[in-house]
């Protein structure tokens, strides 16, 4: 397939070639635009109501819940602007985390500046909130939570019921970016009080540029697109079709033999872990076991610059990925591997690979070697 070692998942995946397979005739034969009346679009229209029906029965939600975005992003910042300012009446009051994705930080940053004002809740060195914490800090006046359902960098899976039922029981509404969850961990919008729900395809080997918004009925929200009144008038511009249809075979794909790809990831995860901490001077960033990712491993090394690490592994064809980026001079450190309390000198040496299916074990074999190796040289060299 490829003759590199990809180990940034988190970031982007590779495209299942069923996905591709089932796109191809929307982007060629199948071009009419879904809104049309003639009946070449209504193989269209059905294409994309296959998709609401796997993303509903995924989450255990009802499919006219589901509203196609351009991603994970974009169904963020709908999700979070158009329930506060669809909500003024009640408040101005936000509660989230502080290891959420930019998507979320940087929109709730914007609320900010508009007079909103937000919670960040702190996380201990696993990456998870505090549950009385959460529950004291939400207001008569607070509109939102958002929490994230898996972290990106870390891969700290949070406890989504606990955190729907406290959101509940307190009246005010819950958001989960499950862009990192979806296949990796079980969710049920009505089991889990779930009101707000992002995902984005590329993240679990579908398209890049599409992904969904689960927006529970009845409640107020402001529409993201106005204009020819697609996605029931939500969400207006002609769909992406294709995009719809490979997301809705990547979901499919996803539904198959969950547990055993979950399982079969964990153990490549932790022989990865493991022999990571074998090096000299490596730690681990984040959760142990149960509650992290099935995919994702975050180290640090102790006198090792991991923007160099990075690099160096690179020359060697093994792409990851790292808790700091020097970015034009200057050195744009992990917000998360902050949050849960890893020094400065751990931060600048962190390094994250995330697993995909497609990985081997002589993938990781092959990793682990090299990343000693480095690690050694770099080390004598004094970076
Ligand atoms: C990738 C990612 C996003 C953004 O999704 P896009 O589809 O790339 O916009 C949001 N949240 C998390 C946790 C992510 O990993």
């Amino acid at each position: 397939m490829t003759d590199f070692i990809y180990l940034d998942n988190a970031a982007t995946t590779f495209m299942d070639y069923d996905v591709l397979k089932a796109m191809e005739p929307y982007n060629l034969e199948k071009y009419s635009n879904p809104s049309s009346i003639y009946s070449f679009s209504r193989e269209n229209k059905s294409a994309m109501k296959r998709t609401r029906d796997v993303a509903a029965k995924l989450l255990g939600a009802k499919p006219k819940d589901i509203y196609f975005t351009s991603g994970g992003s974009e169904a963020i910042n709908w999700a979070i602007k158009g329930v506060v300012y669809g909500n003024e009446a009640k408040g101005r009051h936000i509660v989230s985390t502080k290891i959420e994705h930019h998507a979320t930080l940087h929109t709730l940053e914007f609320l900010e500046k508009q007079g909103f004002e937000v919670t960040y809740l702190d996380v201990d060195e696993n990456g998870q909130i505090d549950l009385e914490e959460l529950k004291k800090s939400i207001r008569p006046d607070t509109v939102l939570v958002s929490i994230m359902a898996a972290n990106n960098e870390i891969g700290t899976i949070l406890p989504l019921k606990k955190i729907g039922s406290i959101c509940r029981e307190k009246g005010t509404f819950f958001h989960t970016d499950a862009v990192q969850a979806i296949g990796a961990v079980e969710i049920d919008v009505e089991e889990m009080n779930i009101d707000f729900l992002s995902a984005s395809a590329h993240k679990f080997h579908g398209p890049k540029g599409v992904g969904f918004l689960y927006l529970r009925s009845g409640i107020v929200i402001e529409n993201l697109i106005h204009g020819g009144n697609q996605e029931r008038g939500r969400r207006s511009g002609t769909e992406n079709v294709a995009g719809i249809v490979g997301l809705g075979k990547a979901l499919e794909i996803v539904m198959t033999d969950k547990e055993e790809k979950n399982r079969r990831l964990s153990m490549l995860r932790d022989q990865l872990t493991q022999g990571l901490l074998k090096i000299e001077g490596c730690r681990l960033n984040g959760p142990r076991g149960e509650n992290r990712l099935p995919n994702n491993v975050n180290v640090s090394f102790s006198g090792v610059d991991g923007e160099a690490l990075l690099m160096n592994l690179d020359l060697s064809g093994i792409l990851a990925s790292s808790g700091s980026a020097c970015t034009s001079g200057a050195i744009d450190e992990s917000h998360v591997l902050e949050a849960i309390g890893v020094e400065k000198e751990y931060i600048r040496g962190s390094l994250r690979f995330t697993l995909s299916k497609y990985n081997m074990e002589d993938e990781i074999e092959k990793t682990l070697r090299t990343v000693e190796e480095i690690v050694k040289r770099q080390r004598k060299i004094g970076r």
